[in-house]
């Protein structure tokens, strides 16, 4: 049996240590670059002995090298002198994260099932999911911030899946320097040919952090990730191109707001405290009116910054025309913008989405009242990629293997599969 890292609180929700650690993408005994901040290159540099006069010059160089271009080796830093370009290689790699697979749905929707490297003699490796969803004017990339989710709200399949640890802030970079490398998002690359990647500037224009995971439980990892990401002198996306999508962390709220200063994505779902506290359990430790102050108090809030709330649309459960009004009228006051999402089933769920009509019937209420309220396409269901069906792949291993040791299958097999044990 392996530890998990996971100690579960008196209100039953669990909670992870938390892991902090910068990068370890380790190839051959070497530390991959990938990931790390400007902080944490300074001091790569230093260790292998760079002097500190020279060290701003370097960590820009290699900056501009590992996210402006998206080099993969240290070979190509051509600005960068031999000696130096060879002691890097020595010490170090720009390695990414094993992809395991890539799906690319019939819409143009791809998914990625990336496996970080072991953390250490007791992990196997975790495995996450990264989608990208093309549009005709941008591509948005939904990357996850934790393995699995502690949290386990009713209807998302991510919920059922025990939580292997968070990310850390290399891991949730990396995420993007993976879709970037596959989209041929780089200058001078070549994008795929298939036709599915949008024909502007930037094939990712937007990340949504909407994959597995709750992003305010990995508060510092997400963080040191975005900062990263919205360096201007790398990667380079504007963090108002940046949605955080929570369940509702009431505390971390003004904080994401003040130190990480994406835009917020609140998953409501519900408009009484009975119902929220089913569908998503942490609303019993923060209910419905501290979630909406915290939103009413979000730094920057204004009429051109609005919060995006999310509510999924389950038929009979929450999709009434009493709950559309009492929507607005909690709503009332915020600067908001209303995402209806479809429901995407996943195997052995209890829930229905509501039907079209319905959805469009609250839509047009919601929308009568003020709010802009489109309702989200789902996209890559046919490789449950759309919304709350992500679960990793050991995962789906592990189940079936279980299943056939209580069927009394030999499953020696499947749990080679680099499943591991719990
Ligand atoms: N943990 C964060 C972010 C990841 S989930 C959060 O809960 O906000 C991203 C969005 O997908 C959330 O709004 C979530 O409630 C929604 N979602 C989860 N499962 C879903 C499903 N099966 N169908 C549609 N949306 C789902
Ligand atoms: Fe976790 Fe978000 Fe899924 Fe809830 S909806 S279980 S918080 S990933």
């Amino acid at each position: 049996m392996s530890q998990r890292p996971v100690v579960r609180t008196d209100d039953g929700i669990e909670k992870i240590a938390e892991i902090l650690t910068p990068a370890p993408v380790i190839t051959g005994g070497k530390l991959s670059l990938v990931g790390f901040g400007r902080a944490a290159l300074h001091e790569k540099l230093a260790e292998i002995g760079v002097p500190a006069r020279e060290q701003n010059m370097r960590v820009n160089q290699l900056w501009h090298w590992i996210y402006h271009r998206g080099a993969a080796s240290f070979d190509a830093m051509l600005n960068v002198s031999k000696t130096l370009r060879a002691t890097l290689d020595d010490a170090f790699t720009l390695d990414r994260p094993e992809i395991v697979s890539e799906q690319i749905s019939k819409d143009g929707t791809r998914k990625w099932l990336i496996r970080m490297p072991p953390m250490g003699a007791h992990d196997k490796g975790a495995e996450i999911e990264t989608v990208y969803i093309p549009e005709s004017d941008r591509g948005t990339l939904c990357i996850s911030s934790q393995v699995g989710c502690t949290l386990t709200c009713s209807f998302c399949h991510t919920g059922t899946q025990r939580l292997v640890r968070n990310l850390t802030a290399a891991e949730i970079v990396a995420q993007v320097m993976i879709a970037r490398d596959r989209l041929g998002d780089w200058p001078g690359a070549t994008r795929p040919t298939d036709g599915l990647v949008p024909d502007a500037d930037r094939a990712v224009s937007n990340i949504v952090l909407m994959g597995m995971g709750e992003p305010l439980y990995n508060f510092d990892g997400v963080r040191y990730a975005m900062a990263t990401v919205m360096d201007g002198d790398g990667l380079s996306l504007s963090r108002r191109r940046i949605t955080l999508s929570t369940s509702g962390v009431v505390p971390m709220i003004p904080r994401a707001g003040d130190e990480i200063g994406s835009m917020i994505a609140i998953s409501l779902h519900a408009v009484r405290d009975d119902l929220r506290n089913e569908l998503v359990p942490l609303n019993r430790k923060y209910p419905i009116r501290d979630l909406l102050d915290a939103c009413r108090a979000y730094p920057g809030l204004s009429n051109a910054r609005r919060i995006t709330f999310e509510y999924v649309m389950l038929d009979g459960v929450n999709d009434s025309l009493s709950d559309a009004r009492e929507l607005i009228r909690l709503l009332k006051g915020i600067p908001a913008k209303i995402n209806l999402i479809p429901f995407n089933p996943w195997p052995g769920t209890k829930y229905k989405c509501s039907s079209w009509d319905r959805i469009e019937e609250f839509s047009d209420a919601v929308f009568r009242a003020g709010y802009a309220s489109p309702v989200r396409t789902p996209r890559g269901r046919d490789i449950l990629a759309a919304c709350g069906q992500l679960k990793s792949e050991t995962e789906k291993l592990r189940a079936r293997a279980r299943l056939m040791l209580e069927e009394g299958i030999g499953a020696d097999g499947v749990y080679a599969v680099g499943a591991g044990e719990d």
